[in-house]
């Protein structure tokens, strides 16, 4: 099956005290035949790998941020979704993302690059490494005709970033220590379907349309209102940033609308895999860190990467 991901580009950000009073939207990922992506089952495991966090956080730190970033997202902390997030802690230091219908939260700390490595013998051309700046990087597969998720991976670069509680420790502020409650929250709202609300120019599919079926919004775009840019979809942060732990109303909107509340309990859960398991189509979300925080006007290195088929194009695109 095709797969598809993301480039690398790097973008000015204006960050301008603008609200459009604009209705709340967001944007869901599609399959690359335009199908909305979801999950049939809105209960959804996450395998956490905690045999070896890297610094700063101990295991039960790790744990704790995990389950308040999954709670951010669910019933009943958001009253009107299907959505629950559940943790699994798993004692091992860590696991491979691949589609096997076992979601997985990863730390990578020896190299940043996908594991297991994408090798000529699977039909991959691309290395499978992510750029620096990237923090994490969330791997969906979906069947491209229906759009059902059947399995999401979340890999956290522990190469380049150490991974502390902003809120709890502000002190830890460094950097290159990011919140990993944070980029999880914003990591999960891809694991779920959702796409960033901006169009970031790097997006090989093109300008998708937001949930009220106009075009959305331009990353880029001066006039970028403040509920797109506080968004915890919001493609990029400051590495001290803190406030995509809690869902804004636009988020909140979207994980209500793709899983409105209609179960009590639980569906009966899918059942896990193995790595061993073939593929089906994939792609990837890279969330960046805006370095050099704090100025209204700031350059941004948004790094998205793209798995391509053997002798796919277009090569990387830069904007
Ligand atoms: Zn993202």
């Amino acid at each position: 099956m095709r797969r598809r991901g993301e480039q690398i580009l790097a973008f000015v950000l204006a960050f301008a005290g603008f609200s459009s009073g604009r209705a709340h939207a967001y944007v869901r990922e599609a399959t690359s035949t335009g199908v909305p992506v979801a999950w049939r089952n809105p209960c959804i495991a996450m395998h956490l790998y905690l045999g070896a966090p890297p610094p700063v956080l101990s295991a039960a730190e790790v744990l704790a941020a995990s389950s308040q970033a999954m709670a951010a997202w669910s019933y009943a902390q958001v009253a009107c979704t299907d959505i629950r997030l559940a943790v699994i802690a798993e004692p091992e230091e860590t696991a491979g993302a691949c589609h096997d219908g076992r979601n997985v939260i990863v730390f990578r700390k020896d190299t940043w690059c996908r594991q297991p490595a994408p090798s000529d013998d699977a039909g991959y051309a691309d290395p499978g490494c992510y750029a620096a700046s990237a923090l994490a990087v969330t791997s969906i597969y979906k069947n491209k005709n229906t759009g059902e998720i059947l399995d999401a991976d979340i890999e956290f670069n522990a190469v380049n970033y150490a991974w502390g509680d902003l809120v709890g420790q502000p002190a830890l502020a460094t950097s290159t220590t990011a919140d990993f409650q944070n980029a999880l929250t914003h990591e999960l709202g891809h694991v779920i379907g959702l796409d960033h609300p901006c169009y970031t120019g790097a997006d090989e599919g093109g300008r998708l349309n937001d949930n009220t079926g106009v075009p959305a919004l331009d990353c880029n775009d001066p006039a970028l209102p403040d509920e797109t840019s506080q968004a915890t979809m919001y493609p990029s942060v400051v590495l001290t940033d803190t406030q995509r732990r809690t869902l804004s109303p636009d988020d909140e909107l979207g994980v209500c609308e793709i899983y409105p509340h209609t179960h009590e309990v639980c569906p009966i859960p899918s059942s896990d895999g193995g790595c061993n398991v073939a593929a089906a189509g994939g792609s990837a979300r890279a969330w960046p860190v805006l370095a050099g925080a704090a100025l209204a006007l700031a350059l941004v290195a948004l790094a998205r990467w793209r798995r391509r088929e053997p002798k796919a194009t277009p090569p990387l695109r830069d904007s």
